[in-house]
């Protein structure tokens, strides 16, 4: 998956792991040999929020913020309170002082929102702007260079909380063009002459026996 912002492509990408084959491209750098890179997709993310005893305390916080996400979304603010109460916890653990920690409980009663963007860009702030070459097309292309997988998922995640603008690439069934598309929503077409089309063509598909009477301009059903 590719992500877009007001149609820039943005690739997330982490270094080569040692011992992995799989390289999907490689970032020049300069004076330096080449750096292999793969992409880190958001397949990679939904796994985490899925995964069973998570023991990494940073992943936990990861997945916490993102579930608050949620429960923000959902109005649930019982709910809210709580999983800001365990992410505080796990701060604690990762080194906040108190005074930090009292001053970000009254932002998660007060705008628990705020919490988790201020985190989630903290988190993801060490990710790098690059250009890199994707292996099988040559072409130079916008990526997110991050340190590791983590990192990766960190930016991920910031897009997530973009996740009702138009955030992800769709292809168009009938001319092919990619256009952006609302994740989870799976529009088939970029436009609406694409979209006519196809239900004109599922239309001659259906009255086939009956032969074509096809009226170019009918209005179409959404
Ligand atoms: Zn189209």
């Amino acid at each position: 998956m590719t992500i877009v912002t007001n149609w820039v492509k943005v690739s997330v990408l982490v270094p080569c792991q040692e011992g992995t084959r799989r390289c999907d491209g490689f970032v020049l750098v300069r004076r330096a040999e080449s750096q292999r890179v793969q992409t880190v997709t958001d397949d990679k993310l939904e796994a985490l929020l899925h995964q069973p005893n998570l023991t990494n305390n940073k992943e936990r916080e990861l997945r916490g913020l993102l579930r608050m996400l949620d429960s923000i979304r959902k109005g649930d603010s019982r709910k809210t309170e709580g999983l800001g109460l365990q992410l505080l916890e796990i701060g604690k653990s990762l080194s906040d002082k108190d005074g930090v920690l009292d001053e970000e409980w009254r932002v998660i009663l007060h705008d628990p929102l705020k919490f988790v963007v201020a985190r989630l860009s903290d988190l993801a702030s060490s990710a790098k702007l690059v250009l890199w070459q994707d292996q099988k097309n040559d072409v130079p292309r916008v990526g997110m260079l991050c340190a590791t997988t983590l990192d990766a998922l960190y930016v991920l995640a910031l897009f997530r909380v973009e996740e009702r603008s138009e955030s992800v690439i769709g292809k168009c069934r009938i001319c092919g063009k990619e256009f952006p598309c609302r994740r989870g929503k799976r529009r088939q077409t970029c436009s609406n002459k694409c979209r006519k089309q196809k239900s004109r063509r599922n239309r001659v598909q259906e009255s086939d026996q009956e032969g074509r009477r096809m009226n170019s301009d009918e209005e179409e059903i959404v």
